[in-house]
């Protein structure tokens, strides 16, 4: 019997952190892990073909990474990686 793979749904949870998500397009072998296996599915295939010709990940939108890391310490490329962003001015 044949798998069917829906779509899965956006969940909302709590940030973790407060990042600033980033790939290296061209080090993206487009084996899909990081979109699989994202706890909140924020991840999904850009349209743009990389030089390896495939297609590297993106973000859905900004406020859906939670900040885990999960995708930056799966990457087998090292393609993708997160950066803190500074908090803003409490004095
Ligand atoms: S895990 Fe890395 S190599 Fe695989 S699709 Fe994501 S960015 Fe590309
Ligand atoms: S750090 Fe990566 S795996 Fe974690 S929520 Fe953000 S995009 Fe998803």
């Amino acid at each position: 019997m044949g798998v069917s793979r829906l779509a899965a749904p956006v969940v909302k949870r709590k940030k973790l952190a407060e990042v600033e998500w980033n790939v290296i397009e061209d080090f993206c072998k487009g084996c899909n892990f990081c979109i699989e296996f994202c706890p909140v599915n924020a991840l999904e295939e850009s349209e743009k073909l990389n030089a390896k010709g495939v297609h590297p990940p993106k973000l859905k939108s900004e406020d859906l990474c939670i900040g885990c890391g999960l995708c930056e310490r799966i990457c087998p490329e090292f393609a993708i990686y997160l950066e803190k962003k500074e908090s803003k001015g409490e004095k």
